[in-house]
């Protein structure tokens, strides 16, 4: 089978080789792959900055069909629709492995990174990671399934009171589902973006969210205090991991707002200034990945209609359309890419 794989650390080295087909244990699931999402860390991965386990094929996000089950799984059967979690081994024996906190195990493995991803034919993945399809949401809605369930995550960190101005700063993908998530428990979504993401800010305002601002030609703060009769918005997700952005949401809090990160840093060293944490009382969050507990309330809200997951996949591609999807990303032009194996 055809797979895009990156072949070695560093800048570049992502090909399309030829991999034998995967072969599955007693417990494991073989999908043949329908469509598997672009995400921003495939990105990073391809630019050089994210380490991998190279050679590894790339591909974290994605729906396919049952080909094959093991013997000992009982829960699928050939046919069925399925995503599955990118968990692929654990420990087992953590403290998080406990909970079904995989995101948080110290010897996780994961799809796409890890384990051979699913920019490819066909994918193996470990029972009690697969989840069926619900009813209304299509293989390519599901492609999306392991970045809305990020964003859930995110938005689980905060208690989202009714009529809350909730501020997503960054409409990139991830934001946008955040910005959806928050919508569908309730919260009203301030979403905050550069000149250049006009485009963008145009899907989100499509996508129902409350209000859009473009910070380089209004002023946030004004709008923010119109909104909260002055006191500030009631919480702020960064989904972009750009310091002036994290500054600004700051800011833009009221005093004891709930600030949850979910967008990474370039660097691991930035400054925050902790005064304002202390003097507004304020509860800083971070957020990582996704585990077990989001992904059938993601579903749910997939099939619900309150995740809008056709509207954010701008393009489908094959896989050896690679350089032309990472450009189209890079330029703004695309939201999200769904990618097609080769036969
Ligand atoms: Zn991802
Ligand atoms: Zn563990």
């Amino acid at each position: 089978m055809k797979a895009l794989v990156k072949t070695a650390l560093g800048e570049g080295n992502l090909e399309v080789l030829d991999r034998d087909e995967p072969q599955i244990n007693e417990d494991q699931v073989k999908i043949e792959v329908k469509y598997a999402g672009i995400c921003g860390s495939d990105l990073h991965t391809f630019e050089g900055h994210y380490k991998v386990a190279a050679p590894v094929i790339l591909g974290h996000e994605f729906a396919g069909q049952v080909v094959e089950v093991g013997d000992n799984v009982k829960e699928f059967k050939v046919g069925d629709r399925v995503t599955s979690e990118t968990t692929f081994e654990i420990c087992g024996t953590c403290r998080y492995c406990k909970e079904k906190k995989y995101n948080l195990c110290p010897t996780r493995k994961g799809l796409g990174t890890q384990q051979d991803g699913a920019f490819t034919k066909y994918i193996i993945a470990r029972k009690e990671s697969v989840h069926l399809l619900p009813e209304k949401v299509t293989y390519l809605d599901a492609s999306i399934t392991e970045a809305a369930a990020c964003a859930y995550h995110g938005v689980d960190k905060a208690k989202i009171e009714k009529d809350d101005i909730v501020l997503v700063l960054g409409p990139g993908p991830i934001g946008l589902l955040v910005a959806q998530v928050v919508k569908a428990k309730g919260g009203k979504v301030v979403m905050t973006g550069l000149t250049k993401d006009a485009k963008r800010l145009d899907e989100a305002k499509a996508l129902g969210i409350d209000y859009t601002i473009d910070v380089q030609t209004e002023n946030p703060k004004d709008i923010i205090s119109k909104l909260t009769n002055g006191y500030g918005a009631d919480v702020c997700f960064d989904c972009t991991g750009a310091v002036p952005s994290m500054q600004m949401g700051m800011e833009l809090l009221r005093k004891q707002g709930q600030y949850v990160q979910v967008g990474i840093f370039a660097k691991d060293e930035i400054l925050v200034d902790f005064s304002k944490i202390i003097q507004k009382e304020l509860v800083v969050t971070g957020s990582r990945s996704q585990n077990t507990h989001d992904w059938e309330p993601t579903l749910d809200l997939m099939n619900s209609g309150a995740i809008q997951a056709s509207a954010m996949i701008t393009h489908k591609m094959k896989i050896d359309e690679w350089d032309k999807a990472y450009q189209l990303i890079k330029s703004g032009e695309a939201i999200k890419i769904a990618l097609q194996p080769l036969d």
